[in-house]
């Protein structure tokens, strides 16, 4: 029989905060007579980003969240879309506002994300946000780091001095990790394509997290048997079993990984689920902000 022991249950961390965030958001009706609203922005025809946008705005109205879906063609130009996150930032029951990426080439991302205004940036990207984050006193924090955290620290209760290793240093995922662990007081690596010694700076990780977009790259010759690792990658290989179907693999090389490792995030079923969860979650506290209402953050009491 399997043992699951040692996997991390992303789905059930995810419903954990979800029944936090249901009550918040009924009671944001009965107290402002409308439902906090999440707008998101899909440009083209991505399938990925189409199943993402559809996961979204599912689990927003399964969460009393009004979400407004705006499809936009791919041959939209950036003017016409940073003059459509302009009127969205000027709409006083819009709360969130999201673009999902990646965007079509002719676009510039910084251009996109310096538009949406701060305090209704769900995502957590614009440059306010992320210098908060990195200064110690966050505003709206990456989903997906927001997730990984959230499931550290009730996996491991305390974080103060762990030794935290991240692979990847992109600005969504890895370099948002890195001030959040270092917030947490982790001695933290940030590793990244011209790592040298990448391995051996991985074998010392208490807490191993890779958001690198390379299917399995990491291998049991990475790990000691006390980490706990963070699988962030999703990466679509065709699957050897059954012909021309294709599945989702991470970053990590689960099979290997896990008879070793202490934890571990399957792929699926880790990470992706708690970042949806953390999207709900910088909605609510969105809406919470847009009016002026103090918003205690439930991702701070982790039992
Ligand atoms: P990026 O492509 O933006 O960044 C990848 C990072 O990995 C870069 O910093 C790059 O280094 C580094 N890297 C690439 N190759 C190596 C290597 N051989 N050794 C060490 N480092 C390497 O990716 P993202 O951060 O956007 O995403 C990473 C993965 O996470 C993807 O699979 C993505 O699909 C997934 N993802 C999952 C989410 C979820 O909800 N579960 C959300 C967001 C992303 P350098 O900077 O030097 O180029």
């Amino acid at each position: 029989m399997k043992n699951l022991d040692k996997n991390i249950d992303g789905k059930s961390y995810a419903n954990k905060l979800l029944k936090k965030i249901f009550p918040l958001s009924q009671e944001y009706f009965y107290k402002f007579n409308r439902k906090p609203s999440l707008a998101v922005i899909l440009i083209g025809e991505d399938p990925a980003s189409n199943v993402y946008v559809k996961n979204k705005i599912r689990t927003a109205e399964a969460n009393n969240i009004k979400s407004i879906e705006i499809k936009l063609p791919t041959e939209t130009s950036e003017k016409e879309l940073l003059q459509k996150i302009i009127s969205l930032n000027e709409e006083v029951e819009i709360d969130g506002i999201l673009v999902q990426l990646p965007l079509p080439n002719h676009i510039s991302e910084q251009n996109v994300i310096n538009t949406i205004n701060p305090d209704k940036d769900v995502d957590g990207f614009h440059p306010v946000n992320f210098g908060k984050l990195y200064m110690g006193v966050p505003n709206f924090v990456p989903c997906t780091p927001l997730g990984c955290l959230y499931m550290l620290k009730n996996e491991l209760k305390h974080l103060s001095g762990k030794n935290a290793v991240i692979v990847g240093r992109s600005n969504i995922v890895g370099k948002p990790m890195a001030s959040l662990l270092l917030s947490s007081d982790c001695t933290v690596t940030l590793t990244h394509s011209k790592t040298k010694y990448l391995k051996e700076h991985c074998k010392k990780a208490d807490i191993l997290i890779a958001a690198v977009g390379c299917p399995e790259m990491i291998d049991d010759t990475y790990v000691n048997e006390n980490a706990i690792v963070i699988d962030v990658g999703i990466n679509r290989v065709a699957d050897p079993l059954q012909n021309k179907k294709s599945m989702l693999v991470g970053d990590i090389n689960y099979k290997k990984v896990y008879n070793i490792v202490k934890k571990i995030t399957p792929v699926p079923g880790g990470v992706g689920p708690m970042t949806i969860a953390c999207l709900m979650h910088n909605t609510i506290k969105a809406a919470y902000k847009n009016k002026k209402y103090n918003f205690i953050d439930i991702l701070e009491d982790s039992t």
